[in-house]
């Protein structure tokens, strides 16, 4: 996998109170504090972000939000704009999650702007694509995953996307226990990494990470992670206990 440097991501989607977050993140900080070698993150909920924030802050976990609003500030009630997750501790945004695009009305245009935003504000994006299962059951899975990179990340540069990290997550795969074998995922990586190469260079295309997410538990990280053009996991439901989220962290051990 060249130089980059893994990042094992959890999101923890809509669980967990403030209290219920922090006595999580303490116990992964402890269960994590020997991870050599590997970026860790987690998304908590908007409001936990400053009581777990507090937590990681000396630690090698660094925290990232599920979401965030292209707007700078202004009346746009129940939104969160990227200043405000910056100044809460993060480091880190998910964008485009499936869930949001298929509840939330999230579609290539708005993650492009949440994108722009992200970077604007020295945020990390996770930027997430992946097809559905009568996509990839009807051969479409590279044709979408062209059309959503292409769009998210339309008007970008090479330089723009620096610390970009993208997560391909078949859909057909989160929170279902389905988990794409390793070779799926890596043909689809490699894929990816070729778009990659094909828009914006071969530097960019050899510095990017890309992500697996889809029921990634401790049992299957270690064989995804040998793959050549996997570069670590964004992983929900096993992330939500320190104890397994912790064993995929050290899937080296
Ligand atoms: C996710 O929410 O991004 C995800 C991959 O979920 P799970 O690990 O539960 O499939």
């Amino acid at each position: 996998m060249g130089n980059r440097r893994p990042l094992i991501a959890g999101n923890w989607k809509m669980y967990k109170t403030c209290s219920e977050a922090v006595e999580t993140a303490r116990q992964l900080v402890k269960l994590t504090a020997a991870a050599a070698d590997v970026d860790v993150m987690i998304a908590p909920p908007f409001t936990a972000l400053s009581v777990v924030s507090e937590v990681v802050k000396d630690s090698n976990v660094f925290l990232g939000a599920q979401n965030l609003f292209w707007e700078k500030e202004g009346a746009f009630t129940g939104q969160i704009s990227a200043a405000m997750l910056i100044s809460t501790g993060c480091r880190h945004v998910i964008i485009g999650h499936s869930e949001r695009r298929q509840y939330f009305g999230e579609t290539d245009e708005t993650v492009n702007k949440k994108i722009r935003s992200a970077i604007k504000n020295d945020l990390i994006p996770v930027f997430c694509v992946g097809e559905t299962e009568n996509e990839r059951e009807s051969n479409q899975t590279f044709t979408v995953l062209d059309k959503q990179l292409h769009n998210g990340l339309e008007g970008f540069s090479a330089g723009d996307l620096e610390t970009l990290v993208i997560a391909y997550e078949p859909v057909w795969a989160i929170g279902t226990g389905k988990t794409a074998t390793s070779d799926q995922a890596q043909e689809t990586h490699q894929f990816l990494r070729s778009l990659v190469d094909k828009r914006f260079g071969n530097v960019l295309a050899k510095s990017i990470r890309i992500l697996y997410g889809g029921s990634v538990k401790p049992n299957n990280i270690a064989e995804l992670m040998a793959m050549a053009d996997i570069d670590g996991a964004l992983v929900g439901g096993a992330s939500l206990s320190a104890e397994m989220f912790s064993q995929i962290v050290l899937y080296k051990e």
